[in-house]
């Protein structure tokens, strides 16, 4: 799960470490206030959307009075901002992030992680701060260090000073660093953090360092233990179809292709994507329903499924277990009735029950299309796939 970085700013002020002072705004004239409390003479406002890369697109404002101020903040507002990480379609702004401007002296970047090669948490810094650290990584990787913290040791003060030096950091503002290092590694691991980034970690004019930008992302199975991290969440920033998922308790991510799957089990899920494009077709999403799914569950599955537009057929694949296949073919059944089948739907049972399974479904007088196993359920449903696009 991921926050606005204004919400991932008050976490951190909240560990210690040090941010510009600011506040969130959700209307123009709460922004001019917001402005006004600060005092001036320089603002920043920023959009608040769920991606990055909002400086180059326009997404982040400096001014220099309180109708400038009012200008960026009615500019912004409402706008589709479309950023390198937004994808073509953009997002909208419904919030912003007013703060103090500051005088900028170096742009540094600062990141904590889990770092699933080492399996430790690793912090990655480099001079090249308020860039895209990819392409940094890409072109000059030498300008990038990594220090992981040893589980065993926990954290030591040495990662603050390894990082303070990599940095360049000499003097008050190594101190500066490592006192934010801590605050830093213990506000991730407090939290349940999967990602903290801050690009860029500045060094003001006045030798005061500070994070001016913040983006944090949350381990989805930590989420359990903070109820107030829960309440950051922002259901505009997120897929309509994930969500009504979560809801239902359904494992749900939206892709690119055509045609959708509906599959019990991550490992089958897994391997009925890679069928599907094993034979030339694109699944439009990964849904998982899970082991003990009841006929409920399978139907929202199923309407989340027909509800997307780029849906040209629909794979179910269910190995029936713990499941049993009745219960897929009653989900099936009612989603059918209540949403009706406006693409061809190619189904494939196995295990329990799945003589019952199949009975059901041939009761129902639905047009499916039956598949003994896998491979030719995949083809099938490519094919039902490609025979839909051409009109054919
Ligand atoms: P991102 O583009 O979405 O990552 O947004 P950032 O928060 O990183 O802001 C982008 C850039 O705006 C930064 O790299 C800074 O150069 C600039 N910026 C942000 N806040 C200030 C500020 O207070 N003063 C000045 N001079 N520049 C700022
Ligand atoms: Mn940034």
């Amino acid at each position: 799960m991921n926050i606005h970085e204004y919400q991932a700013k008050e976490i951190l002020a909240a560990y210690g470490a040090p941010v510009p002072r600011g506040k969130p705004a959700f209307s123009v004239d709460e922004a001019v206030a917001v402005a006004e409390e600060l005092g001036g003479p320089v603002w920043v406002v920023k959009a608040q959307i769920h991606a990055g890369g909002r400086g180059k697109a326009g997404g982040v404002k400096v001014c220099k009075s309180l109708d400038e101020v009012r200008a960026a903040a009615a500019e912004l507002l409402g706008k589709v901002l479309v950023t390198p990480q937004t994808g073509p379609q953009g997002r909208q702004v419904r919030k912003l992030l007013v703060e103090e401007g500051l005088d900028i002296a170096r742009e540094l970047y600062l990141s904590c992680l889990v770092d699933r090669s080492t399996s430790r948490i690793a912090f990655i810094a480099s001079q090249a701060g308020g860039m895209d650290i990819e392409q940094v990584a890409a072109e000059t990787p030498e300008k990038i260090f990594t220090i992981t913290v040893d589980p065993a040791m926990g954290y030591s003060p040495y990662v603050g000073r390894a990082i303070a030096a990599g940095l360049g950091l000499r003097g008050d503002l190594a101190k500066q660093c490592q006192r934010l290092v801590a605050a830093l590694y213990r506000a991730f691991i407090e939290k349940d953090m999967g990602l903290l980034e801050i690009n860029p970690l500045v060094v003001t004019a006045e030798d005061k360092l500070l994070c001016l930008d913040a983006k944090a992302g949350f381990d989805d199975n930590g989420l359990f233990r903070h109820p107030e991290v829960m309440e950051l969440r922002d259901a505009d920033e997120e897929d309509p179809r994930e969500r009504e998922a979560a809801q239902y308790g359904l494992s749900y991510i939206a892709l690119d292709g055509d045609i959708g799957c509906m599959v019990n089990g991550a490992g089958l899920a897994m391997a009925t994507m890679d069928i599907i494009k094993l034979h030339g077709g694109e699944p439009a999403n990964f849904l998982d329903v899970g082991g003990g799914a009841t006929a409920e569950k399978v139907a929202a599955a199923f309407r989340i499924i027909t509800e997307d537009p780029a849906v040209k057929s629909i794979l179910v694949n269910i190995f029936g277990g713990i499941m049993r296949c009745d219960i897929i073919a009653e989900g099936v059944v009612t989603a059918v009735r209540e949403a009706g089948l406006k693409v061809p739907l190619v189904v494939r049972l196995e295990g329990t029950n799945v003589d019952k399974g199949k009975a059901i479904l041939d009761a129902s007088g639905l047009d499916i299309i039956a598949a003994d196993d896998l491979d030719e359920a995949a083809q099938k449903a490519v094919a039902a796939a490609r025979a839909g696009a051409t009109g054919a």
